[in-house]
């Protein structure tokens, strides 16, 4: 089915607002399996709005239109689609009463204008508004459907997942279902040469994406229903989760500090954190994760030999004898963490973010982690720097190696 989104509104022409609200129809257009082909913004003007309808009927089966269906005379949407197809315009009552309810609430006069926004196309299918008092609407000609939408995020969103989704699964008999496998440890081209012969399934399709040091794949099918589309995904999912073993840090997780935080939770166990190169990243990525208190409660930034002497009570001969990045140094920030966090498990963390190497010859890029859980130490000693790797990714990249030491 071929799509196209037509926002209206001489804000977005002008830049004033964002245009979030094609982005978030966008994607789930592309998750339904509907193809996008065009998007426009046509300002507040009747004529070319009215231009801007007969290009798309020249050329889309569905044309979404966003915006432009509120109580002021610029918002002229609905009137200028019912006059170029020729449809009668009819209160929808629900609508009218909850407007009357919402000014009688307010004790304020509800003027004629705010009738208006309770007209829709005759015979449409109603989106009723929860979030506002513009209901949506979709009308249905031939073989052309067109789907009208209030502009505010805050309701046009939560209406897009009540009622456009479902109408237009009605609409297209498919759903298209998918599922993320998030990795970290396998590079992109190995990761893909191990599960080459996956990715174009019988049933299904699957595509791998590398960011930032991880490696994403995600599985998806197309079926009538979403039971049936997971279905046709499930056994594709297991041969690669057992083909990539435990570098799959997660499915359908977001981040590696919310697979995190979800084990620890899990294991109930708790974790404390000193850091040195990384400035206290661990802990920030910790508790983005809503509920990490439960599992996190003590963050160190060590970053100079004197607040690692001080905090975590590492011995000044330490940093004579081995030096502030080194393996014993680590360990002695991950014991000293869980010391003074009174946690299960302590992480330090200590390495060369650049740009210059330090005093001891370490090159950029050498980072050491330590975790201390029980009498065990896990150390890794890691070698970041590739080609002109920034400051920034080294810390990154100990930050999620640190993470995966700890959810190991
Ligand atoms: P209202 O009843 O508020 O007038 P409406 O359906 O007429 O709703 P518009 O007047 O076009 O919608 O837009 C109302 C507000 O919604 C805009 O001022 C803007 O803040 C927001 N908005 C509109 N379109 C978009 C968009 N495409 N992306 C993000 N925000 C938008
Ligand atoms: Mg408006």
């Amino acid at each position: 089915m071929k799509a196209e989104i037509i926002c209206v509104g001489t804000e977005l022409l002008l830049g004033d607002i964002v245009n979030t609200n094609a982005r978030y129809l966008s994607r789930q257009l592309a998750k339904l399996g509907i193809d996008m082909y065009y998007q426009s913004v046509v300002g507040d003007n009747g004529a070319r709005l009215l231009e801007a309808l007969k290009q798309a009927l020249s050329r889309s089966e569905l044309i979404l239109f966003i915006g432009g269906l509120g109580p002021t005379k610029d918002d002229l949407t609905k009137e200028t689609i019912c006059s170029a197809l020729g449809l009668e315009m009819e209160i929808h009552q629900p609508s009218l009463d909850k407007i009357k309810e919402y000014y009688a609430h307010l004790c304020a006069q509800m003027t004629e204008n705010n009738v208006k926004q309770a007209l829709v196309p005759k015979g449409a299918e109603i989106f009723e508004n929860h979030h506002g008092s513009a209901p949506g609407c979709a009308i249905h000609k031939g073989n052309q459907y067109i789907v009208m939408l209030p502009g505010p995020p805050s309701e046009f969103e939560p209406m897009v997942e009540e009622w456009v989704v479902p109408y237009l699964q009605s609409v297209t008999g498919c759903t298209i279902w998918s599922t993320t496998l998030r990795e970290f440890g396998i590079g992109e081209s190995l990761l893909e040469t191990k599960i080459d012969d996956l990715l174009q399934g019988q049933n299904s399709t699957a595509a791998v994406y590398a960011k930032e040091g991880e490696v994403e794949v995600r599985i998806t099918a197309k079926a009538a229903s979403e039971a049936e589309a997971k279905s046709l995904c499930a056994g594709v999912v297991e041969e690669m989760k057992t083909r990539l073993g435990d570098a799959v840090y997660g499915q359908d997780v977001e981040s590696m500090q919310e697979a995190v935080v979800a084990a620890l939770k899990e294991k109930k166990l708790t974790l404390a954190t000193a850091e040195s190169c990384t400035g206290g990243l661990m802990s920030q990525r910790i508790t983005e994760i809503p509920g990490a208190s439960a599992v996190f409660g003590f963050g160190a930034a060590t970053y100079a030999d004197f607040a690692k002497q001080n905090t975590l009570g590492i011995r000044r001969s330490y940093f004579k004898k081995y030096g502030a990045v080194s393996e014993q140094v680590a360990c002695r920030m991950a014991l000293g963490a869980r010391r003074r966090g009174h946690s299960d498990i302590g992480v330090g963390i200590t390495g060369v973010a650049g740009p210059d190497s330090d005093d001891r010859g370490n090159p950029v890029g050498t980072v050491y982690i330590a975790a201390a859980f029980g009498k065990q130490l896990y150390v890794r000693k890691l070698e970041l720097k590739n080609g002109n790797t920034s400051r920034e990714k080294i810390r990154h990249l100990a930050c999620m190696h640190a993470l995966d030491l700890v959810r190991r």
